[in-house]
């Protein structure tokens, strides 16, 4: 055997005892599994299985919490809440940002509007104005 690391969990071999460390050994050519090596193997099936149940952040990519979990649901929330990288924070951001905007426009708006009526009511009064002076000249124009 050139390769010196159990074929099935991948432990060290052991030159000492000629075996791999997981208790593993080979025997003419046959392979004798250990408990130990099919506990290693089932620890790390374990690991596969906790990664693949395993909820990541589309933000920041950290493994937030395992699907079976029981506090499953307030995990998730507790970090896309408080995750600055996860796309919900950022389009909350983004959000924030555009009401800003808005209300901005809207006091711009309302400036407008509230300018618009003085010019309209500066507009009146000169109509008034004029319309005073064009009956002085009409009547000043009778009187002759
Ligand atoms: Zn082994
Ligand atoms: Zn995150």
């Amino acid at each position: 055997m050139s390769d010196n690391k159990c074929p099935k969990c991948g432990a060290e071999f052991n030159e000492a005892a000629c075996l791999f460390d997981c208790g593993s050994d080979i025997v003419c050519n046959e392979f004798l599994e250990s408990l130990q090596c099919l506990r290693n193997q089932n620890a790390a099936k374990d690991e596969m299985i906790k990664k693949l149940q395993m909820v990541y952040c589309a933000g920041c990519g950290e493994g937030i919490v395992n699907r079976n979990d029981s506090d499953y649901a307030d995990k998730m929330v507790e970090h896309i809440t408080s995750c600055d990288k996860h796309p919900i924070i950022q389009l909350r951001n983004q959000n924030a940002s555009l009401k800003m905007q808005l209300e901005i426009k809207e006091d711009a708006c309302q400036g407008f509007i509230d300018g618009w009526g003085l010019a309209r009511d500066k507009n009146a009064e000169l109509r008034a104005t004029l319309d005073a002076i064009y009956r002085d000249v009409e009547a000043a124009k009778e009187g002759e």
